[in-house]
């Protein structure tokens, strides 16, 4: 059963549990306005703790899970979380995202607009990924599965900061579970494979469409010089609610002058049962009929 804001997506991973057995059916909700404040305000971008809880507010349900944890959004792939971002995007701000980018030609700098369709990145369902990747290696054959957020925050928490090759590194031996005879593997065994096998690892990942296609390109229309943008999703959802703070603010403020309702009590409401009270209110206020069919 889906509800009026509600929306269902399928993974193409899905999250997958102590048995085995795949969860990919995700029911979405849209968040409270206090969440959408809470994250419209925050300073800087979504650490990992933020994006995980974020997630696991917006499902509704998850395959066989009723109660979803910030845990198990951890758990989720990076291109699963990709997905749910994007339709969690969709479900609130609308199914064409507009970005507005800078023209990197340094003699004309116009700013280019750019309209992206977030079902058409979805796409449809297909068959569920399988669970392990692998590719032929000069090394000997490499089994390996995509990156989920825990790897992503374990990599991200790692002190200090080393060369990017390191950090790399650190993340794929997470991920990879053997190449040849070895494994698991240490961040210096995975510098040491051959440069052709990593490249051959990271190729097959890249190429095992886990991850949506989130790269866009276009026309600067004055000058033609070609616009490149990758979405990140989580990213593209926090400038979203930072954008929407000011309006959340007068969205308030409105249906608290007119209802006299605490914003306790507004905050809780979700973004379209606001919108269609502010209707209300405006068809009234103009003297319209509430509804088509009472005139
Ligand atoms: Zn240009």
């Amino acid at each position: 059963m889906q509800g009026e804001f509600q929306r269902e997506i399928v993974l193409a991973r899905g999250l997958i549990d102590e048995t085995g057995a795949r969860h990919r059916r995700a029911l979405l909700r849209p968040l409270t306005g206090w969440q959408e404040a809470a994250l419209g305000t925050a300073a800087g971008g979504v650490d990992g703790v933020t994006a995980d809880g974020m997630l696991a507010s917006c499902l509704e349900r998850l395959g066989g899970y009723r109660d979803v944890t910030p845990e198990h959004a951890e758990a989720l792939s990076l291109g699963d979380r990709a997905r749910i971002a994007l339709a969690l995007s969709a479900m609130m701000f609308g199914e064409r995202v507009y970005l507005t980018l800078p023209c990197p030609n340094p003699a004309c700098g116009e700013l280019a607009d750019m309209a992206v369709s977030i079902d058409e990145i979805l796409g449809t369902a297909g068959e569920a990924e399988p669970e392990w990747l692998e590719a032929g290696t000069p090394d000997g054959r490499a089994r390996f599965r995509p990156p989920t957020g825990a790897d992503k925050h374990a990599v991200a928490g790692r002190e200090p900061a080393g060369p990017a090759h390191q950090r790399d590194a650190a993340l794929w031996c997470r991920i990879v579970a053997r190449v040849g005879e070895r494994g698991p593997l240490t961040p210096e065994d995975w510098l040491a494979l051959a440069p052709a096998s990593r490249q051959a690892i990271a190729l097959a990942l890249a190429r095992s469409g886990t991850a949506p296609e989130l790269f866009f390109a276009s026309r600067c229309p004055s000058c033609s010089a070609w616009l490149e943008v990758d979405l990140d999703p989580l990213d593209l959802l926090t400038r979203q609610f930072r954008l929407g703070a000011d309006r959340l603010l007068a969205e308030v403020h409105s249906l608290a002058f007119h209802y006299g309702w605490s914003e306790d009590q507004i905050l809780s409401l979700p973004r379209g049962r606001r919108w269609r009270y502010l209707e209300l209110l405006q068809s009234q206020l103009e003297g319209r009929p509430l509804l088509g069919t009472w005139s």
